[in-house]
C-alpha cells in the first residue's frame, strides 16, 4: 500500500516534470526558432537586391570574357555588400554554374572565384525555375555548413546569372552552444543541419530512403558525411506517455526531446534535454516521499500498534471489568449504589433479592435505602463513615423479604459514581448467624444451669470429702495424740508407782528422781496440749497492728542463747519501710506461725557443717513479704507433696508431729495471705530449703 503510494507519487511527479520540462521546452524553443528565423529572414531581401546591381549585371553579361575571373569592382562590390549586410559570403554565378566574382575572392585558400557549384540545387533550381532558394549545405570549398539564399540575375526576363548569400550562422550557433539548452534543427530528410552540440551534425533522426541519399550524396549537400543515425529509441521510456516527446538513446545517454516545426521552412527545431533532469528530481522526490512514506509507515504502525494495545487493554479492562460485575452480581454479599438523598442507583443481584422482594418504592419508582434498611434518616449516615474511617466497621438493621423481616449488617463507604458523589454499601444477610446467636445464648444458659448443678453437686462431694478428710484427720489426731500422751503418761504411771512403792515403804531414796522425771514429761504433754489448742483458740480479741521487724526481732533475741549453742548463724534483712510495715492479725498467731518455720529450719541444720537462718522482710503493693532460708539440705520431692498435710512428719516419735507447716498454712489462710515453699542452693553447692509467706498490708 505504501509502496504503491510511493510509486504513484513518483510517477505524477515524473509526468509533472515531464509537463514541466516540455513547457519550458516550448518557451526556450520559440526563442531559437525566432532567433533562426531572424538570423536568416534580415538576409533574405539581399540576392534580389544585389540581382538588380548594375554592376552585378554588368558583370554576368561580360561572364564569359577572359578578365571576368578578375573583375576587383565587382568583387570588391560584393565585398562591401557582404561587410555592410553581414553576410558571411556573397558571390555571383554565372549560368553554367561558374562563380565568377565573390565577396571572399581574396581568400587565397577559401575564394570562391573560379569554382562551379553548378550542381547546387540552389543555383540549379533558381536557374530551372527563375525563383529565389533556400538551402542548406556544408560547404564545398570551406568546409563550413552555412545557409544558401540564391536569386536570379534578369535581364530581359532571361536569367544571366545566380547571385547566392551563405550564412554560416556562426554567431547564432555560438549563442546556441553557450545557451545550457541544447538545440539542433533538422532538415525535410531528417538530416540535422544546425546542433549546439557539432557532434551531432549531419546524423540522421531516422533512415533515409536510398533514392533520397542518393540524392543528398549527388548534390553534394554533406560533402564526407556519412549520416549515421543519431539515436535509438528507448523502448522503455517510449511506451510512457510524454505528450509529443520522444526519448532518444544517443551515445549510451537518454535524453527528452520536444519538436517544433521552424516557420517558413521545412525544417524541424528539436529541443533536446537529458533525462537526467528529470530523472534525478524525480529520484530525490523518489527517496524524499520513501522517506516520508517509510515515516508515515512507522508511524502508521506504531499507532496500530499503540490502537492493538489500547483495544487489547481496553478488551482486558472490559473482562475484568464484566468479570468484577459477574462476581458481584454472583457473590454473596449485597453491593448497592445511592445517592445523597438514598435513591438506589445501582445494585447487583443479591441486594437485589435482599431488599427487593419485600420492597416498597417512593412516588417516583425509586427504591429508597432508608425505607429498605428501616434506617432513622439518612442524616446518621456519615457518622457511619466517619467509623468507618477509623475502623471498618458494620452495622446492623433489618430489610423485609415478603412478611418475614430479616436482618441484616451492612458497610458504608463514600465513592465517586457517575460522576458525582454516592454511597457504597455492603450488605450481608445475617439470619444465620443472628439464630447461631441465638442458639448460643441458649446453649449458655444451659450450660451456666449445668454448670450450678455441677457445682452443687461438688460441693456436695466436698462436703462429703471434708467429713471423711475430718475424720480420718480426726482419727490420725486421736492416734498423735494416744501416742504422744500414753508415752508420758506411762513413764508418769511408772514414776508415781515407783514413787508410791517408796512411800508404801517409807523407803525414800530415789524418791527426789523419780519426781524429778515427772516435770518433763509433764511439759512435753504440755507442748503436745498447747499445740493442740492453737487450732481451737479464739484469738479474735488480741487481733492487732504488728510491727513484723520489731516482733520478729523480738522473737530472734530471745531464742538467742538457742542459736549460738548450735552454732547457727541468724540474719535479719529488713527492708520494710513505714507505713508499710504492719499487719493486722493476732500476735500469738503471727509469733506461732513465724516460731514453727525457725524451728524447722533450725532442726534442719541439726548435721549442718556451718548452719545459717537468713530471715528477709520485704513488702508488695499489698502484701508483707517474709523469707525464711536455711542451708539445711532442703525438701525431698515426697515431702513438698505433703508439706502442709497435717500430722505429716519425717521426724522420729517424739520430736513431730507434723503440725507445724499445717498450723503455719492455715493460719496464713486465715489472713487471707500465701505461703509456698522451694529448694535453693547456696553458693552453688549447698542446698536448702526456702519458706515464703505472704501477709497482706495492714490498712492505715
Ligand atoms: P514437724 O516439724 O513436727 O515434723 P512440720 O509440719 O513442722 O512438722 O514439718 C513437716 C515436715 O516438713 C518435717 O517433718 C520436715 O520433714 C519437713 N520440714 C519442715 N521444715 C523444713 C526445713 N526447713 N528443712 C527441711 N525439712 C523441713
Amino acid at each position: 500500500m505504501v509502496l504503491a503510494l510511493i510509486t504513484l507519487v513518483t510517477l505524477v511527479f515524473y509526468f509533472l516534470k515531464i509537463a514541466s520540462v516540455s513547457a519550458d521546452n516550448r518557451r526556450s524553443a520559440a526563442v531559437f526558432e525566432q532567433s533562426l528565423r531572424a538570423s536568416i529572414d534580415q538576409f533574405e531581401y539581399l540576392p534580389a537586391l544585389l540581382a538588380r546591381n548594375e554592376k552585378i549585371i554588368a558583370h554576368l553579361r561580360s561572364a564569359y570574357s577572359e578578365s571576368t575571373l578578375d573583375d576587383l569592382t565587382t568583387n570588391n562590390e560584393l565585398a562591401f555588400s557582404a561587410r555592410r549586410s553581414g553576410a558571411d559570403i556573397v558571390y555571383v554565378l554565372r549560368p553554367d554554374g561558374r562563380v565568377t566574382a565573390a565577396s571572399n575572392y581574396q581568400d587565397k585558400i577559401g575564394s570562391f572565384v573560379g569554382h562551379n557549384y553548378g550542381f547546387r540545387p540552389y543555383f540549379a533550381r533558381v536557374m530551372a525555375t527563375g525563383e529565389r532558394q533556400f538551402y542548406f549545405a556544408k560547404g564545398m570549398t570551406t568546409g563550413i555548413p552555412g545557409f544558401f539564399i540564391s536569386s536570379p540575375v534578369r535581364v530581359d526576363d532571361r536569367i544571366i546569372g545566380v547571385v547566392v548569400v551563405k550564412l554560416e550562422l556562426a554567431s547564432l550557433l555560438d549563442s546556441w552552444e553557450s545557451s545550457h539548452d541544447r538545440v539542433l534543427v533538422s532538415d525535410a530528410n531528417g538530416v540535422i543541419i544546425l546542433a549546439s552540440d557539432s557532434q551531432w551534425l549531419y546524423r540522421l533522426l531516422a533512415p533515409l530512403p536510398i533514392r533520397k541519399l542518393n540524392q543528398v550524396y549527388r548534390e553534394r549537400q554533406f560533402p564526407e558525411e556519412n549520416h549515421e543515425l543519431l539515436f535509438q529509441p528507448d523502448p522503455f521510456l517510449s511506451m510512457l506517455p510524454t505528450g509529443g516527446a520522444d526519448y532518444w538513446k544517443v551515445d549510451g545517454k537518454t535524453w527528452l526531446v520536444d519538436h517544433f516545426p521552424v516557420n517558413g521552412t521545412d525544417w524541424t527545431l528539436h529541443h533536446v534535454v537529458s533525462h537526467r533532469q528529470i530523472l534525478l528530481p524525480t529520484l530525490a522526490c523518489f527517496f524524499i516521499v520513501s522517506l516520508l512514506g517509510c515515516f508515515w509507515y512507522l508511524l502508521m504502525r506504531e499507532r496500530q500498534k499503540k490502537a492493538v494495545y489500547s483495544a487489547k487493554v481496553r478488551q482486558t479492562e472490559i473482562r475484568r471489568r464484566e468479570d468484577l460485575q459477574r462476581l458481584i452480581d454472583h457473590i454473596h454479599i449485597g453491593v448497592l449504589v445511592f445517592d445523597g438523598e438514598g435513591c438506589i442507583t445501582s445494585m447487583n443481584d443479591y441486594a437485589e433479592n435482599l431488599l427487593l422482594a419485600g420492597a416498597s418504592f417512593n412516588e417516583n419508582g425509586v427504591a429508597n435505602v432508608v425505607d429498605l434498611l428501616r434506617l432513622k434518616s439518612l442524616d446518621g449516615l456519615d457518622s457511619y463513615l466517619v467509623d468507618l474511617q477509623r475502623t471498618p466497621q458494620y452495622f446492623e438493621t433489618w430489610t423485609r423479604i415478603g412478611e418475614s423481616p430479616v436482618p441484616v449488617m451492612f458497610a458504608l463507604a463514600r465513592v465517586d459514581y457517575d460522576n458525582s458523589e454516592h454511597y457504597l454499601m455492603t450488605l450481608i444477610n445475617i439470619v444465620r448467624r443472628k439464630r447461631a446467636e441465638e442458639q448460643l445464648v441458649k446453649l449458655n444458659a444451659s450450660l451456666a444451669s449445668t454448670v450450678d448443678e455441677r457445682t452443687r453437686e461438688l460441693k456436695v462431694a466436698q462436703q462429703e470429702l471434708l467429713q471423711k478428710s475430718k475424720a480420718a484427720a480426726l482419727g490420725n489426731m486421736a492416734a498423735t495424740i494416744v501416742h504422744e500422751l500414753s508415752q508420758p503418761l506411762a513413764a508418769i504411771n511408772s514414776s508415781v508407782a515407783a514413787i508410791e512403792g517408796k512411800v508404801k515403804r517409807e523407803n525414800w531414796s530415789g524418791a527426789m528422781e523419780s519426781a524429778a522425771r515427772l516435770k518433763p514429761l509433764g511439759s512435753k504433754m504440755r507442748d503436745v496440749i498447747q499445740l493442740l489448742k492453737s487450732f481451737s483458740y479464739d484469738d479474735s480479741n488480741h487481733i492487732g497492728l504488728l510491727d513484723v521487724a520489731t516482733l520478729i526481732q523480738q522473737m530472734l533475741d530471745l531464742h538467742h542463747d538457742q542459736w549460738q549453742e548450735r552454732g547457727i548463724q541468724i540474719e535479719l534483712i529488713d527492708r520494710l519501710v513505714a507505713p508499710a510495715n504492719r499487719v493486722n492479725m493476732s500476735a500469738i498467731k503471727f509469733d506461732l506461725a513465724v516460731s514453727n518455720l525457725l524451728k524447722n529450719a533450725m532442726e534442719a541444720l541439726e548435721k549442718t557443717a556451718s548452719p545459717r537462718i537468713r530471715v528477709e522482710l520485704s513488702a508488695t503493693a499489698s502484701h508483707i513479704q517474709l523469707v525464711v532460708e536455711d542451708n539445711g539440705g532442703g525438701l525431698d520431692d515426697a515431702v513438698m507433696e505433703h508439706l502442709f498435710s497435717p500430722w505429716f512428719t519425717t521426724k522420729e516419735v517424739g520430736k513431730g508431729v507434723g503440725l507445724g507447716l499445717s498450723i503455719v498454712y492455715e493460719i496464713v489462710q486465715q489472713q487471707h495471705g500465701d505461703i509456698h515453699a522451694e529448694n535453693i542452693s547456696h553458693d552453688g553447692a549447698e542446698t536448702g530449703a526456702r519458706f515464703t509467706l505472704q501477709l497482706p498490708l495492714a490498712v492505715p
